[in-house]
């Protein structure tokens, strides 16, 4: 990956197309490239025929799929990250027909559009392409008006591939710094803060290496109720109340919803934290909707991973630089597609499970753990030894800074591997 100075990254335009070059400010990557995005979405959807449809063929696939795997699934969430992979594993896994919602900007001619705005026309052009259904949907999945756009989608997929209209499997998996109460008009905004106390800890820049300390102030009464409002249960219920409403939920419909709890000395910042707070919302959310009858409800507990939404949370670079170090050294570092490949073939959807939701493997607290390896003993204790020696000097060295890097900008598409980056392209 080129790492130059400012004029570098500029976007530079040329004849029809143009040259695009990533722009970075303070782990926030500001463009993406549209043909990375593209051979990203590829890539793993030949990881899920090879792993999960173990075909080629998408056809021999859909008749060898296991019985009461997903059928018609609703991707809240669906353009990046694990959601994004939650979609391609169940499409090309399963061959199920999906719809897809998610918030994206497209190209204009000054600027590309976001990532997942590239993500979503390469999974829809590859699905057609295996004769698979899918349909997806742009705008602000908290809203009444995405629901009902929504609901006429899965409609109309479901005919069009010849199947009932009944939703099997919803994931909800939305990262989202606002949100607007379709109730109250009231625009609501996530903050990641801790609760009671100020929080210290090392953030690494990582396009350069620097670590710096960083301190957060605590969070106000008011932050706290707003970050569950935005990234609590709350709308992951309506959605169901709104699939149930109108008899597009299938009897023995599943759903889940992510999270993170990760290791002790990030708790402050993170599970004890706001966002924790509102992930104990999605966990009661969960609950409710499991009681309610109408559907199996899960939160699944995930593993700390570069996607366009975690990059900025506070300490989360650092930790994870060290911990792909290790788990990469341990041969059990997995990506977005390959934990969503383990969370059905291994948790929600096993021969047991398939039939009885009950059979679904959950701690103690009813949560599917498939941070599991991330949070083995010895990774966790030889990633805490290593943070502690880092410094400026030993810093490739001892983390994974490398290819924390690779997989940010993979996220944005760049640094994929078989894209000439010298090219120019369209928008
Ligand atoms: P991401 O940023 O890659 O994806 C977020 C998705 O939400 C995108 O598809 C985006 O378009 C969509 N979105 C945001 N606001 C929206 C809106 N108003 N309307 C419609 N769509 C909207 O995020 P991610 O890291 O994949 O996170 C997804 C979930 O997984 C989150 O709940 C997160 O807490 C959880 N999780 C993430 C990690 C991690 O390390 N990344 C680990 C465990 C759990």
């Amino acid at each position: 990956m080129q790492i130059g100075k400012k004029r570098k990254w500029l976007l530079c335009t040329s004849g029809y197309g143009m040259i695009i070059k990533p722009m970075v400010r303070n782990n926030i990557c500001l463009n993406s490239h549209p043909a990375g995005c593209e051979k990203a979405v590829q890539n793993q959807i030949d990881y899920v025929r090879q792993n999960l449809a173990k075909e080629k063929d998408q056809i021999i696939a859909k008749e060898s799929a296991p019985a009461g795997s997903p059928a018609l699934v609703l991707v809240i969430g669906c353009s990046t990250g694990y959601g994004l992979s939650s979609r391609i594993a169940a499409a090309f896994g399963y061959c199920a027909v999906t719809v897809g919602v998610s918030f994206e900007k497209a190209g204009s001619s000054a600027k590309p559009g976001t990532p997942g705005w590239y993500n979503n026309r390469c999974f829809d052009a590859e699905a057609k392409k295996a004769n698979l259904v899918s349909k997806t949907l742009n705008g602000d999945a908290f809203s009444n008006e995405m629901k009902a756009e929504a609901v006429k989608a899965i409609r109309e997929t479901a005919a069009i591939a010849g199947i009932p209209a009944k939703t099997d499997l919803i994931v909800y998996s939305l990262a989202s710094p606002v949100r607007t109460d379709p109730l109250t008009g009231i625009t609501h905004r996530s903050v990641i803060k801790p609760i009671g106390e100020a929080f210290s800890g090392n953030t690494l820049d990582i396009m350069n290496g620097a670590i710096t300390a960083a301190s957060v102030e605590p969070a106000t009464e008011d932050e706290i109720a707003n970050t569950i409002k935005v990234m609590g249960g709350e709308d992951w219920k309506l959605w169901l109340e709104a699939l149930d409403r109108e008899g597009i939920l299938a009897p023995a419909a599943r759903t889940v919803g992510y999270s993170y709890i990760g290791p002790e000395f990030s708790w402050p910042i993170y599970k004890n934290g706001t966002l924790g707070h509102a992930k104990k919302d999605l966990e009661s959310a969960a609950a409710e909707i499991t009681g309610g009858g109408k559907a199996t409800a899960w939160v699944s507990v995930n593993k700390a991973l570069v996607t366009r939404a975690s990059a900025v949370i506070p300490i989360f670079p650092f930790y994870v630089s060290v911990l792909y170090k290790v788990m990469k050294e341990k041969g059990i570092h997995e990506g977005c597609i390959e934990q969503i490949v383990r969370l059905y073939t291994e948790r929600l959807y096993t021969k047991e499970s398939t039939s009885d939701p009950a059979s679904v493997p959950v701690d103690s607290e009813g949560r599917i753990r498939i941070d599991d390896l991330e949070m083995q003993e010895d990774v966790q204790l030889e990633t805490i030894r290593r943070m502690e020696l880092i410094t400026a000097e030993n810093v490739n060295e001892l983390t994974d800074i490398a290819g924390f890097r690779h997989d940010f900008m993979e996220a944005h598409g760049f640094d994929v591997g078989g894209i000439d980056y010298e090219a120019e392209i369209g928008r």
